[in-house]
C-alpha cells in the first residue's frame, strides 16, 4: 500500500491495517489502550461468550460490560450471567432492559415476537443499547467470521455510526475458542450441553442440528440472521446487519 493510500485511511481502517492478524489479547490491549474510559464490552453471555470476558477479565476487569436483558431470555442465561461475572471477577456489568414505555406501546402483551421480530429485537435491544453506549467512543463484540452469513467479511476494527467497532474474536475458529475454554477452565453456558451452539432470546433460538451452521438455531425458519444492533442506522436500525454476539 503507498503512502498517499495510508494517508486515506480512516481511524479503523488504520488500525485494523495493524490488527487483523493480532493475537485477540493484542487487540483488546490496543483498545482498552486506546479508548480507556470511552470503551465498552457488549456481551450476550451466550454460548461462546466465556472466552472474551476472560480475556478482559485478565486486562481490565473493570471495563463496562453491556449486557442486554431483553426481557425473553433463558433463565439459564440470567444465571450465567450472574455466576460467569462472579468467576471471572468482572466488577462492572451493567444490564441494559427496554424501556417500560416502549413496552407498554409497542408490546403490551410481549407477544410481538410472534408477528414482527424486527421491531421486537428494535425496542428490547437496538433502543436499549443505543441509549447506553452514546457515551462511548468504542466498543468491542464477540463476532466470529466463522459463524458464517455476513459475518464472513467482518473486520478486525471497523467503524459504524461514527463508533470503532473491535472484533478480537474475528479470526478464531470453533477450535481455537474449545482449546482456550478447555486452557483456562471455563465453564460453558448451561443449554450448549442441550444441542444450542448459540443462545439468544428463548421465543427466538432452537438447537442446531449436527453439521448445520452455529446460528441456524436463531430465528430458525425465518430469513432474519442478526437482531440489529449492527446495522448503520441511517440504513434503518431493525434489520439486516453484520451480526453481533447477541
Ligand atoms: S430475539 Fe426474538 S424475543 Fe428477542 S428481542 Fe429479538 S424478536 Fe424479540
Amino acid at each position: 500500500m503507498s503512502l498517499d493510500s495510508i494517508q486515506d485511511l480512516g481511524p479503523a481502517q488504520l488500525l485494523d491495517r495493524d490488527l487483523r492478524a493480532a493475537r485477540p489479547q493484542t487487540i483488546l490491549a490496543r483498545a482498552i489502550d486506546r479508548y480507556g474510559d470511552s470503551l465498552a464490552l457488549v456481551s450476550s453471555f451466550g454460548a461462546e461468550s466465556a472466552v472474551l470476558l476472560h480475556m478482559v477479565a485478565q486486562i481490565k476487569p473493570d471495563l463496562p460490560v453491556l449486557f442486554l436483558d431483553t426481557g425473553m431470555l433463558f433463565g439459564q442465561t440470567l444465571d450465567y450471567r450472574q455466576q460467569l461475572a462472579a468467576r471471572l471477577g468482572l466488577t462492572n456489568v451493567r444490564d441494559l432492559r427496554p424501556q417500560f414505555q416502549d413496552l407498554a406501546t409497542t408490546d403490551p402483551k410481549a407477544d410481538l415476537w410472534k408477528t414482527n421480530t424486527d421491531a421486537c429485537c428494535h425496542i428490547r435491544k437496538v433502543l436499549p443499547l443505543d441509549r447506553a453506549i452514546g457515551g462511548y467512543e468504542a466498543w468491542i463484540t464477540g463476532r466470529k467470521r466463522f459463524h458464517g452469513g455476513d459475518r464472513l467479511r467482518l473486520a478486525v476494527v471497523e467503524e459504524t455510526d461514527g463508533k470503532i467497532k473491535f472484533n478480537p474474536l474475528a479470526n478464531w475458529g470453533k477450535e481455537e475458542l474449545d482449546a482456550y475454554a478447555l486452557a483456562h477452565d471455563l465453564p460453558p453456558h448451561p443449554l450448549v450441553e442441550f444441542g444450542y451452539p448459540s443462545v439468544g432470546c428463548w421465543p427466538c433460538t432452537q438447537p442446531a442440528d449436527e453439521g448445520e451452521d452455529v446460528r441456524a438455531g436463531r430465528w430458525a425458519g425465518s430469513d432474519k440472521t442478526e437482531c440489529g444492533i449492527h446495522l448503520t442506522r441511517a440504513d434503518g436500525g431493525a434489520a439486516g446487519d453484520v451480526g453481533a454476539d447477541i
